[in-house]
């Protein structure tokens, strides 16, 4: 029974693992931090499991990450005593795709043929093949029998072998890498506690290192939960450490947001608003990405702390008060988790605010790189919209390519101006030109420009501000009467003369039913003609959004 049992990877990864092994991708290094996270992961699932079933973890109660380095073997191991795979698991997570990351870098690579992306997108598991070219498994599954060894050489296809318990770890996994020949300075264990100090100083589990076989371990990162320690303690760097770690960005973040909540509910938040654009932000789960702690055991990044709008932060929640032994769907049903969402929400955004007042220049960039985002609010959260269109930012035909606040923009209305215009489209330099803004140009008004495909949604929502109705340029009798052209001469406003009405009832009869009604304008200045929709029609942009959508 213990003949190995060949399989091929699915196409996916074969094509990812053929551009592992033949990519120019210099950083190499960013393998062994896929390999901690994987392991720190195992870690954190197992104490979970745990909860409802202590003898998972018999008597090895402390959860441990441990690099062996064989020099004399070219071989370097990374061993954790998680949660472990059983064999159809291991088929399952190391023969196919799985995870969305490494999907949505497969989508990207094609489309844009850098390397560079790897470390940009941290592509799991199968990095271990930038450096090795056998990569063995060997995984007991906790509270099994069975332990498995799965063996690659990353070509195409795999073995899975049942091997007898005491060749695995007790419990847990091995990855054994037999390292390239180039790649042998990873047995070199100063390299190792650089990386490890770089790239992991802050995953949650201790890491230690065993520089030869039958060495003791000695500790390389301690484990401690950052969050728990006081702001005043942490230095930028391990926020930074941190914040790149949890959120597998690779950049500085733009907002970090960390307090302890105390009182009625206690509970711990450590956030960040990324400085780039993460990846996934327009997955179509559109699923927020923080973390779910009680006292400092990992339970989910799936409890939605954040509304979708706010997906963009990365980070964690530590609740002191919520029961750790009940399901996580009882968690999501809990009003204590209501009340934290509630609490976080409104931190991040009176930080967001506290930003944009403080440092309008980074401000602006993380409305830059979020906006399109944070305006999804803007019809979703009704109790919040005031707020979110405080933070909103918009270019606008009188701001020369700068974004300007509703604020700025309510403190310039022209006299008898009672709403605030938009104009909506899909590119900035066409909406500019858009013919429908010459009446308002010649009067001086201000329109603010929504390229956005959002925005066609939120500005349909019965938004004001400040007393204020958003009104489309594109609707109806835009009443640009009341206000005055620039340097016109009283009375020159447009009379309807005769033959302006004649040539109004030809151009009817030839459109017919094509449209509702022809009518004189104030809008225009210099153009013949434009499309308008009605006052109570859907606004013309929106109506091509959902022409396209099929509705
Ligand atoms: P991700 O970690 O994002 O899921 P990876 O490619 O890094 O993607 O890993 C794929 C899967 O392999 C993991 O989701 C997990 O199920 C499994 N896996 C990898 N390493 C381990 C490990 N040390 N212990 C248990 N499972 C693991
Ligand atoms: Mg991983």
């Amino acid at each position: 029974t213990t003949v190995p049992e060949s399989h091929s990877f699915e196409a996916d990864v074969t094509k990812l693992l053929h551009l592992m092994v033949h990519s120019v991708y210099s950083d190499k290094d960013v393998f062994l931090r896929e390999l901690i996270s994987n392991a720190a992961d195992a870690c954190e699932k197992l104490r979970y499991e745990a909860i409802s079933n202590p003898a998972l973890l018999g008597d090895d109660l402390k959860a441990r990450i441990t690099l062996l380095i064989d020099a004399e073997n070219r071989r370097l191991s990374v061993e954790d005593n998680g949660i472990g795979m059983s064999r159809d698991e291991m088929i399952e997570a190391l023969g196919t795709i799985a995870r969305s990351g490494t999907r949505a870098f497969m989508e990207r690579i094609q489309e844009d043929k850098g390397a560079q992306l790897i470390g940009q997108f941290g592509v799991g598991f199968y990095s271990a093949f930038m450096v090795a070219d056998r990569v063995d498994v060997v995984s007991h599954r906790a509270g099994s029998e069975e332990a498995t060894l799965w063996s690659s050489d990353g070509k195409g296809s795999y073995t899975v072998t049942p091997i007898a318990t005491d060749e695995a770890p007790l419990r847990g996994t091995r990855v054994i890498l037999h390292l390239m020949e180039d790649a042998a300075s990873y047995t070199e264990r100063y390299r190792l506690e650089r990386i490890v100090k770089e790239q992991s100083g802050h995953v949650p589990v201790p890491v230690f290192l065993v520089e030869k076989p039958g060495a003791e371990p000695q500790e390389l990162a301690d484990g401690a939960a950052l969050w728990v320690k006081p702001r005043s303690e942490i230095t930028p760097e391990e926020y930074t450490d941190f914040y790149r770690s949890v959120a597998g960005q690779f950049d500085e973040p733009a907002l970090t947001v960390h307090f302890r909540a105390e009182g009625r509910h206690e509970y711990t938040a450590l956030a960040f608003v990324p400085g780039s654009t993460p990846f996934d932000l327009f997955d179509p789960d559109r699923h927020g990405r923080m973390k779910l702690y009680v006292k400092r055991v990992f339970i989910t990044d799936e409890a939605e702390i954040l509304p979708r709008y706010l997906r963009f932060v990365r980070g964690l929640v530590d609740s002191a008060d919520l029961p750790l032994n009940v399901s996580r769907e009882m968690i999501q049903e809990s009003p204590l988790l209501a009340a934290i969402k509630k609490g976080v929400t409104s931190r991040v955004l009176s930080e967001l605010e506290k930003l944009a007042q403080n440092n309008a220049e980074a401000y602006i960039k993380v409305w830059e790189t979020f906006g399109p985002v944070l305006k999804e609010g803007l019809y979703e959260d009704f109790e919040r919209r005031q707020t979110l269109l405080g933070l909103a930012r918009f270019k606008t035909t009188a701001s020369g390519g700068a974004w300007r606040s509703l604020k700025d923009y309510i403190g310039s209305l022209k006299e008898n101006q009672t709403a605030i215009y938009y104009v909506t489209g899909t590119d900035l330099a066409r909406l500019e030109a858009s013919p429908q803004l010459e009446g308002f140009r010649s009067r001086g008004i201000e329109v603010l420009l929504l390229p956005d495909p959002v925005d066609s949604f939120w500005v349909t929502a019965g938004v004001d501000f400040e007393g204020k109705p958003f009104k489309s340029v594109t609707q109806g009798a835009a009443d640009l009467a009341q206000i005055p052209l620039i340097g016109a001469k009283e009375g020159s406003n447009a009379t309807v003369t005769d033959s302006v009405s004649s040539f109004i009832q030809s151009v009817k009869a030839t459109l017919g039913e094509a449209v509702a009604d022809v009518r004189a304008s104030e809008r225009l200045t210099e153009s013949a003609v434009c499309l308008v929709a009605s006052e109570t029609a859907m606004d013309r942009q929106l109506e091509r959004l959902l022409a396209r959508a099929g509705q």
